[in-house]
């Protein structure tokens, strides 16, 4: 073969693209229920927008980016993921501004480009949807976009979800845990991986996110983070406990999550699976927090943000097979076989007709005889298929016929549409 696609990219395609309508639609759904609009941002931006907000050592910056100068030698990046974006719009369209309601709740989908090893469920190209909150510090808003993460999951019908979150305090908590975190890694500096080495004196909070099996191993008996918290902080950690409760929402915390991305604070949190389709173990669907310093970070006043991210293509492995089945069918209701060349015009205005119906329909293009319209009908599935010859035509008639119960019924013109509703109603 010539052309392939590039590694760790994906061709999505009928039927399979229904299962993405699926997602997508039941996105949009949910999150317009709680009151949150679409926002469509460009799929590369300024690489600084995605240096400043990601943190410098981040996994993202320092190994994943699709960058590239542009013919304008623009520093220019391919977009890792959403929140940077969508923080970026919100700053030059000063959606920050007082004419415009708070919070500000937007949700985006779309495809996301990181430079990492393809297998299954990762890709190079991905497509995430996530959602922000602009605008309010309420513990309650970081409830609220968990629990709408968890409702949209519901209703995809993804159970055996465990959510785990946890708290990365404020500006006081990070300063103080931070130099308890490097006293109690700095006597096993040369145990750590290269990466975390690099990490300790710049962001020791990377360490507790590492892949690095010795590195997982060291940091279980690390401080937790949550001894540091400071009253604010600790405040509003137990609201946000307390609400979730209420709600009857079961969670875990772990004290040693901090999440890939630098600006976090507060409330950050995880839904996993365990599911064999991803591999062994929990994994990761969707993932979020709380990040007061961002829209400052990107040139905007201090407005705080809340939102979370999720990846389709994790979520599609685990969507479940007999919903997975429902939503590949791809069946046709009526399919025209015309007979004889005198019908065609007649055929051709009948799918029409079918068509403002509201009736999914289709006819032959190709100039076959019956026998091969038939076969086309079979093919696409079709339930119904009405049959056209020149003495239907005379007559004004057509030859309705079920192909499930192979019942067939002669039907007038003049009275094609009732006709046919109360066929394909039985
Ligand atoms: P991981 O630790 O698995 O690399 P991450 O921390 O990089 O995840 P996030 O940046 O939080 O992931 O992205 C949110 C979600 O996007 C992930 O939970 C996952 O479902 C999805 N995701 C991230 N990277 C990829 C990828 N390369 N291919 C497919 N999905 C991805
Ligand atoms: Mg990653």
């Amino acid at each position: 073969m010539k052309y392939q696609k590039p590694k760790g990219t994906a061709d999505i395609i009928p039927p399979f693209s229904n299962e993405w309508q699926f997602v997508e639609q039941t996105a949009r759904e949910t999150f317009k229920l709680y009151n949150y609009s679409e926002v469509r941002t460009p799929i590369f931006e300024n690489f600084e927008v995605f240096s400043r907000s990601a943190g410098d050592t981040s996994d993202i910056v320092t190994k994943e980016m699709y960058d590239f100068h542009d013919k304008g030698d623009r520093h220019i990046a391919l977009r890792p993921e959403g929140t940077a974006g969508v923080v970026r719009s919100f700053v030059e369209n000063k959606l920050y501004g007082p004419e415009h309601a708070k919070p500000v709740k937007q949700y985006y989908m779309g495809p996301m480009f990181r430079y990492e090893r393809p297998q299954s469920g990762r890709l190079r190209e991905f497509h995430q949807i996530g959602v922000e909150a602009f605008g309010s510090d309420s513990p309650r808003i970081d409830v609220e976009t968990i629990a709408m993460a968890i409702d949209f999951l519901h209703r995809l019908k993804v159970d055996g979800t465990k959510l785990v979150i946890n708290s990365l305090g404020d500006l006081d908590t990070r300063k103080n845990y931070r130099q308890a975190l490097i006293d109690y890694l700095e006597p096993h500096f040369d145990e750590l991986s290269e990466d975390s080495k690099e990490r300790l004196h710049k962001n020791p909070l990377r360490v507790l996110d590492s892949k690095d099996a010795n590195d997982q191993k060291l940091v279980e008996d690390a401080p937790s983070i949550l001894d540091f918290l400071t009253p604010t902080a600790k405040e509003h950690f137990d609201v946000v406990k307390e609400t979730l409760d209420q709600l009857g929402i079961d969670f875990v915390i772990d004290s040693n999550m901090v999440r890939g991305l630098d600006y976090y604070n507060h409330t950050i949190f995880e839904i996993m699976v365990n599911n064999k389709a991803l591999g062994h173990g929990d994994v990761t669907i969707c993932a979020g927090g709380r990040y007061n310093g961002l829209v400052e970070e990107l040139g905007g006043p201090e407005c705080s943000g809340m939102g979370f991210g999720l990846g389709v293509e994790r979520l599609l492995l685990i969507l479940n097979q007999e919903l997975k089945d429902e939503l590949q069918k791809n069946d046709l209701d009526f399919y025209v076989v015309a007979i004889g060349n005198k019908v065609k015009n007649a055929a051709f205005k009948l799918v029409q007709d079918l068509r403002s119906f509201n009736y999914r329909a289709d006819q032959d293009y190709l100039d076959r005889k019956p026998k091969g319209q038939f076969k086309s009908a079979d093919k696409y599935h079709a339930k119904y298929v009405l049959t056209l010859g020149e003495s239907e035509l005379e007559q004004g008639t057509v030859n309705f016929k079920n192909m499930e119960t192979g019942v067939e019924k002669v039907i007038k013109n003049d009275n094609l549409e009732q006709e046919i509703k109360s066929l394909t109603e039985e």
